[in-house]
C-alpha cells in the first residue's frame, strides 16, 4: 500500500472505492495500446508509431523476456535459397497441416507475405545463418513440401537455434527507435468495453508500484500469446497465462478452436524444455525400446519430419504398446549422436546445451529422453485477416468488433487450423503484426479525439482485482492450479475419448467452482506475485473449461485433436469453427460454430479441397 496513496489522479477521474480501498486512477490517452511485447506486439507496436499513431505497448514482462525470445528452431517463408520454393506450395501445406481447418483467405495473406516479412527482418538486422554465398540459411521442417507434397522443402529462415532470441532484441531496437512509449511490468487487468460493444482501452497494475492506470485508445491490440500453462507439463514460460483471452471471455465474446492444443514432440522429459524440431531438420530421429526407427511404419514418406500432430501421436502409442524407453517405459530417444559434431555446435549450440542442464545428456554421444509436450495454442481470439477481432451476430460470423484486434499466438485467424507447421508461428507474428499495424494506419486517426470513459469504466477491473487481492478462503491458489494442470494433462491431452473428457469436465469445473474459496496471504500492492499468480490462474481456469469442453463437443479426431472413439476426420459434420463463450455467474460454457473460409484471398490461387492426410 505504500506508493498506493502517491498516484495522481490523471483526469480528476474519482477514484472508486471498493471493499473500502481506494485506488486513484491515472489516465492515459493513446490512438493505440498495444497489450504485448512480444513478437507479435512489438511489430504492430513498430507498424503503428511509424504511422504516426501515438502508440502505447503494456507488458507484464521487459519486452525481451517474452515467450518468443525462447523460439528455436526458425521463421517459415518460400525464398527459395536452397532449392526451388513457392508461395503456393508454402500455402497447400498449411492448408494440409491445418486438416483443412485453417482460413484459407488468411493463410494466402500469410504465405505471400512471409518472404517481406524475413527480408524486413534482414534489413532491421536479424542476424540469421548464412549459406556460402551469404544468403538466408533454410532448415527443413515437419510438413514443409516441394510441389504440393512431393519433396521436402528447405522453407525456415533460421538464427541458429536462437531465431526468437534474434527477432525478438531486433523488434525491440526498432520499436525503440520509433519512440513508442513502453509501459513496462505493468499487468493489464481487464478491457473497458462499451454498451454499444466497442473496446474503448484497458486497465493496468503497475506491479512494481501497486499503481492503477487507465488507458484509453481508439484501438487496443491483445498481443498476450498463449496459455500453456494451463498443463502441467509445457515448453511455454510460467507468464504464458493467455490473460487477452481471457479478457475477451469476460467481455462476453467468443474464443475459437480452442480444443487444439498441440503437443510437441520433442520436450526434454522430465522438464518440458522444448529441443527444437530442426534437430530433426538436421538430420536427427527418434528411436523405441527395441532401437527402432518407428516414424518410418506410421509415416512411411515424411518419417520424423511428419507434422507435430502425427509424430506426437505416434510416439504416444509406441509407449502405450510398451516400446517406450527408460525405467517406466514412458519415454522415447532422439537420436543426434551420429550428426557431425561441428553442424551439432554450429546449427544446434542452444539445445546442446538444453540437453547436458535438463537431461544430464552429452548430444554427441548418447540420445535424448523426449516425450510430446504442451507447445502452442491453435485456438484463441477470433480475428480477420487485418487482425481485427470479429464475432458471430446474428446470422454474420464476421461481425467486427469495433476497436479490439488480437494478433500472435492470442489470435486464431485462422492460419494452423487443428494444427500449426513448425515455424509458421513466428511468420505469423510478424505477417499479422504487420497487417494490423497497416489497418491501424486506415482506420484510427491520429492524435484523434476520444469521447470520455463511462464513469464506471474501470470498475469492473478493479473489483476483479481487489476480490482477489483480499480473498480469503480456505485454499492457496497454488493447490488449485496444480489440481487444474494435473486435469488438462491426463484428460485432455494427446489421446482422448468421451469417458475421459466426460470425467475431465466434472474435474475441472470442480476447480472452477474451487475458485470461489481461494486464499491469497499478501494483501499489499507493490510486488505481490500472490496476487499476480492468482489473477492469472483466473483466466488459465477459463480457458482450461472452455478447452476442455470444446473437445467433449468435437466427435470427430482433426489435426491435434485425437479421438480415439471418433477415429477418421468428418468434413460432412465437423468442418467448422467451434466458438465458446463462458458465463462467470451460472458457470455455464455455450458452444456455437462458424464456417471455414473454404475461398481463397485472390484468383492466383484456387480453393484447397480437403483430401485424406497420407505421409
Ligand atoms: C520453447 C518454444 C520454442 C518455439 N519455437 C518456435 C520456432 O522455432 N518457430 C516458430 O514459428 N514458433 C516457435 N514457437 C512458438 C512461438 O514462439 C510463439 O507462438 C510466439 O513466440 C508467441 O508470440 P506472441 O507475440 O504471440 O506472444 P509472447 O511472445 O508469448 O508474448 C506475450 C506478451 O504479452 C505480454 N502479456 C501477457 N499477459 C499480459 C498482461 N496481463 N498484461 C500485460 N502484458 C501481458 C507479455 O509480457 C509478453 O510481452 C516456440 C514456442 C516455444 C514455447
Amino acid at each position: 500500500m505504500a506508493t498506493n496513496g502517491s498516484a495522481t489522479n490523471g483526469n480528476g477521474a474519482a477514484a472508486p472505492k471498493i471493499n473500502g480501498d481506494a485506488y486513484p486512477i491515472i489516465d492515459h490517452t493513446f490512438d493505440v495500446v498495444v497489450v504485448g511485447a512480444g513478437g507479435a506486439g512489438l511489430r504492430a507496436t513498430v507498424g503503428c508509431s511509424q504511422a504516426g499513431l501515438r502508440t502505447a505497448c503494456i507488458t507484464k514482462v521487459f519486452p525481451t523476456r517474452s515467450h518468443t525470445v525462447a523460439a528455436q528452431g526458425g521463421i517459415s517463408a518460400s525464398l527459395g535459397n536452397m532449392g526451388p520454393d513457392d508461395w503456393r506450395w508454402h500455402m497447400y501445406d498449411t492448408v494440409k497441416g491445418s486438416d483443412w481447418l485453417g482460413d484459407q483467405d488468411a493463410i494466402e495473406y500469410l504465405v505471400r507475405n512471409a518472404p517481406a516479412a524475413v527480408y524486413e527482418l534482414e534489413h532491421w538486422g536479424v542476424p540469421f545463418s548464412r549459406t556460402e554465398e551469404g544468403k538466408i540459411y533454410q532448415r527443413p521442417f515437419g510438413g514443409m513440401t516441394t510441389e504440393f507434397g512431393k519433396g521436402i522443402a528447405q522453407r525456415t529462415c533460421a538464427a541458429a537455434d536462437r531465431t526468437g532470441h534474434a527477432i525478438l532484441h531486433t523488434l525491440y531496437g526498432q520499436a525503440v527507435r520509433s519512440q513508442t512509449n513502453f509501459f513496462i511490468e505493468y499487468f493489464a487487468i481487464d478491457l473497458i468495453m462499451d454498451e454499444e460493444g466497442r473496446c474503448r482501452g484497458v486497465v493496468a497494475l503497475n506491479m512494481a508500484t501497486g499503481e492503477i492506470h487507465r488507458f484509453r485508445a481508439s484501438m487496443t491490440i491483445l498481443a498476450t500469446g498463449g496459455y500453456g500453462r494451463a498443463y502441467f507439463s509445457a515448453t511455454s514460460a510460467h507468464t504464458c497465462t493467455g490473460d487477452g483471452n481471457a479478457m475477451v471471455l469476460r467481455a462476453g465474446l467468443p474464443l475459437e478452436d480452442m480444443e487444439f492444443v498441440q503437443f510437441h514432440p520433442t520436450g526434454i522429459y522430465g522438464s518440458g524444455c522444448l529441443i527444437t524440431e530442426g534437430s530433426r531438420g538436421e538430420g536427427g530421429y527418434l528411436t523405441n525400446s527395441e532401437g527402432e526407427r518407428f516414424m518410418e511404419r506410421y509415416a512411411p514418406s515424411a518419417k520424423d519430419l511428419a507434422s507435430r500432430d502425427v509424430v506426437s501421436r505416434s510416439m504416444t502409442m509406441e509407449i502405450r504398446a510398451g516400446r517406450g524407453v527408460g525405467k517406466n517405459k514412458d519415454h522415447i530417444y532422439l537420436h543426434l549422436d551420429h550428426l557431425d559434431p561441428k553442424i551439432l555446435h554450429e546449427r544446434l549450440p542452444g539445445i546442446s546445451e538444453s540437453a547436458k542442464i535438463f537431461a544430464g545428456v552429452d548430444v554427441t554421444k548418447e540420445p535424448i529422453p523426449v516425450i510430446p509436450t504442451v507447445h502452442y495454442n491453435m485456438g484463441g481470439v477470433q480475428t480477420n485477416y487485418h487482425g481485427e477481432v470479429v464475432t458471430l451476430q446474428g446470422n454474420n460470423p464476421d461481425h467486427i468488433v469495433p476497436g479490439l484486434m488480437a494478433i500472435g499466438e492470442a489470435a486464431c485467424v485462422s492460419v494452423h487450423g487443428a494444427n500449426r507447421l513448425g515455424s509458421n508461428s513466428l511468420i505469423d507474428l510478424v505477417v499479422f503484426g504487420r497487417a494490423a499495424g497497416l489497418r491501424c494506419a486506415e482506420i484510427v486517426e491520429a492524435n484523434g479525439k476520444h469521447p470520455d470513459l463511462p464513469k464506471d469504466s474501470a470498475d469492473k477491473a478493479l473489483a476483479r482485482l481487489d476480490r482477489a487481492r483480499h480473498a480469503s478462503g480456505g485454499t492457496p491458489t497454488a493447490v488449485l492450479r496444480d489440481r487444474m494442470q494435473r486435469t488438462m494433462q491426463n484428460n485432455c491431452a494427446v489421446f482422448r475419448t468421451g469417458e475421459v473428457l466426460e470425467e475431465g469436465r466434472g474435474l475441472i469445473h470442480d476447480v472452477w467452482r474451487g475458485a470461489a474459496d481461494i486464499r491469497v496471504t499478501d494483501r499489499s500492492l507493490v510486488w505481490n506475485t500472490d496476487l499476480i499468480e492468482t489473477l492469472e490462474f483466473e483466466n488459465l481456469i477459463l480457458q482450461a473449461v472452455v478447452t476442455m469442453e470444446s473437445a467433449a463437443n468435437r466427435k470427430e479426431s482433426r489435426g491435434a485433436h485425437a479421438r480415439e472413439d471418433f477415429p477418421d476426420r468428418d468434413d460432412q459434420n465437423w468442418m467448422k469453427h467451434t466458438l465458446a463463450w463462458v458465463d462467470e455467474t451460472t458457470h455455464e460454457v455455450k458452444i456455437d460454430y462458424r464456417p471455414v473460409h473454404t475461398y481463397t484471398m485472390s484468383n492466383d490461387i484456387s480453393y484447397i479441397e480437403p483430401k485424406a492426410r497420407v505421409y
